[in-house]
């Protein structure tokens, strides 16, 4: 047994029933959808029409958001449905990242993820799944894939069928006859602000809770900071234009075509906490694999008492990033789940047990260290130093988990983080060692690391924003750092103050001006994270 849907295109009328009795049927809150219908008109007048594009959860044979839900509230079941249990999820929304095909939104009543699950109920009881029984015109087919008898196997058969993105490799279960290359590449037509409930973006669903002041970005009057702390959903709000979107379609051979009816957008699912996160988790890393790294390969003679600063400085930004991985999840309360329900090829789920397993190395060192325990604390040193490497580099592999965000998949990002936590932790450490004198850190070591760090991250950024990207929305997430809304953040935060200056102040060697440098690097450093966590979710997965 191996369910699918078909989406005859050819058949549907756009008349929404399939929406209306799936909210029915499964009692799904206002603002959130687990399916609806996207019109697209394409041409130009008089020579316009217009397509309508059913969109859901695909049940994917290989669904990145089983492959990164923490603690397997999303699920394959042997009958290829990919259901979920709303009572395991913890509201991280990383399943919403890894999607990407926008099937997943968080209930804002119930603070966890949701999304078609192919009326398994009905399914079990010999039913089939409610909008394919309301459809008027037998547009949407289900049934059994694999079986030669069923009705969709032959349609699948005998017709040429479409599958959404094709490039991410999910495999999709759910085909589209007569698909329009416009209607299923969300970002082929534009996205003005004037499509039927485009009005409604970052006010309802998931952006109600997570930003309460609202704010939809590309509303009239929406203000820079707004546009860039909320939810810019159109793509003018990044410096798209509905003038690039038809020169870029019709580069590619794509008629001009614009959104005419969407649901509203989720807005920005992973805000400043994720981002901070990261920054914090860096800062705890580095300062860390910094002095110990030094330490064993004989380039600094550390002392206990250096060692000892170090390991609680980073204790310390250790419990500041388990605190923000807690805050943002959208059932705090289940925050352990984690731990008790593992999902083993979720990387959050790796990245927890690492930090836990860093904190507490760095807590049994720092108690043998107190109590004189050399041996054990010796013996801790190499394991120490791998598992702050690993502190600093598992969000890369979580970030490129998430398959919905082309610009995440970048190859350099492992690299990237580990680059950012060897800046994190030299920036903290000097400037700790400039409130502390007395502690006698290496400080030529610290400033020399630190040089050489800001070094490879500006070459790393080079290589990563002027090299072509391979798929069009992640060079469209490039343009809005280096030319779009971003840019002057990038430009005068991260390049200038962040990277070029401090390279600067430290070649002048003088104390305060290292520790500007310091506190600048740190300051760029969380632009950069803020950015690169932000940008790629202002691009349309849908
Ligand atoms: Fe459905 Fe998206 Fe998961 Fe694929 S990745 S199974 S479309 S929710």
């Amino acid at each position: 047994m191996n369910y699918g849907f078909i989406i005859d295109n050819r058949k549907c009328i756009g008349c929404h029933a399939c929406t209306v009795a799936c909210k029915a049927e499964h009692n799904v809150p206002l603002g959130v959808n687990r399916t609806w219908v996207k019109y697209i008109e394409k041409g130009q007048y008089p020579h316009t029409r217009r397509l309508f594009t059913v969109t859901r959860c695909n049940h994917c044979a290989d669904a990145p958001c089983v492959e990164i839900c923490p603690v397997t509230a999303l699920y394959t079941r042997p009958d290829g449905i990919v259901d979920f249990n709303n009572d395991r999820c913890i509201g991280c929304k990383a399943c919403t990242q890894a999607c990407p095909y926008d099937a997943l939104y968080i209930d804002p009543d119930l603070h966890t993820a949701a999304k078609c699950n192919y009326c398994t109920h009905r399914i079990e009881t010999g039913l089939e799944p409610a909008c394919v029984i309301v459809c008027p015109v037998h547009a949407i087919i289900s049934g059994d894939i694999d079986n030669p008898s069923t009705e969709i196997a032959q349609l699948l058969a005998s017709e040429p069928v479409q599958v959404r993105k094709p490039e991410k490799n999910t495999r999709p279960h759910l085909f589209y006859v007569g698909g329009d290359e416009a209607a299923l590449t969300p970002t082929l037509a534009s996205r003005d602000s004037d499509y039927m409930w485009s009005s409604q973006s970052g006010k309802v669903g998931h952006g109600l809770k997570s930003d309460s002041v609202g704010g939809a970005g590309g509303e009239e009057g929406a203000s820079f900071v707004t546009t860039l702390l909320k939810y810019p959903e159109n793509l003018s709000a990044i410096g798209e234009s509905t003038a690039q979107f038809a020169n870029e379609s019709t580069e590619i051979g794509i008629e001009k075509s614009r959104r005419a009816y969407d649901v509203p957008s989720e807005g920005v699912m992973w805000g400043w906490e994720v981002a901070a996160y990261v920054w914090t988790k860096a800062i705890a890393a580095g300062a860390v694999l910094v002095p110990f790294l030094a330490a064993a390969l004989g380039l600094s003679n550390q002392d206990s008492a250096v060692g000892l600063t170090s390991v609680i400085f980073a204790i310390c930004f250790l419990g500041f990033t388990g605190a923000l991985l807690v805050i943002d999840l959208d059932r705090p309360e289940r925050f352990f789940y984690v731990l008790i329900r593992p999902q083993w090829r979720s990387w959050l789920t790796r990245g927890a047990y690492i930090i836990t397993i860093y904190g507490f190395l760095l807590s049994i060192w720092a108690l043998a260290d107190v109590v004189g325990l050399d041996t054990i604390r010796d013996w801790l040193h190499w394991p120490i130093i791998i598992f702050a490497g690993l502190t600093a580099i598992y969000t890369g592999f979580l970030f490129a988990q998430a398959k919905g965000r082309d610009f995440w998949q970048d190859s350099t990002i492992v690299l990237q983080m580990l680059v950012h936590a060897f800046s994190a932790g030299t920036a903290g450490l000097l400037l700790l060692s400039t409130i502390l004198p007395v502690i006698g850190f290496d400080r030529p070591l610290l400033h020399e690391t630190l040089l050489w760090s800001l070094m490879v991250s500006a070459l790393l950024l080079i290589f990563e924003l002027w090299t072509v990207h391979p798929t069009l929305d992640g060079e469209r997430t490039k343009r809005s750092i280096t030319r779009g809304v971003f840019a002057p953040l990038f430009w005068l935060g991260i390049a200038g103050a962040g990277l070029l200056v401090p390279m600067l102040l430290l070649a002048t060697g003088s104390p305060v001006l290292v520790a500007i440098a310091a506190l600048l690097t740190l300051g760029g450093l969380f632009l950069h994270e803020h950015i690169w966590v932000r940008a790629p979710q202002l691009l349309p997965l849908s």
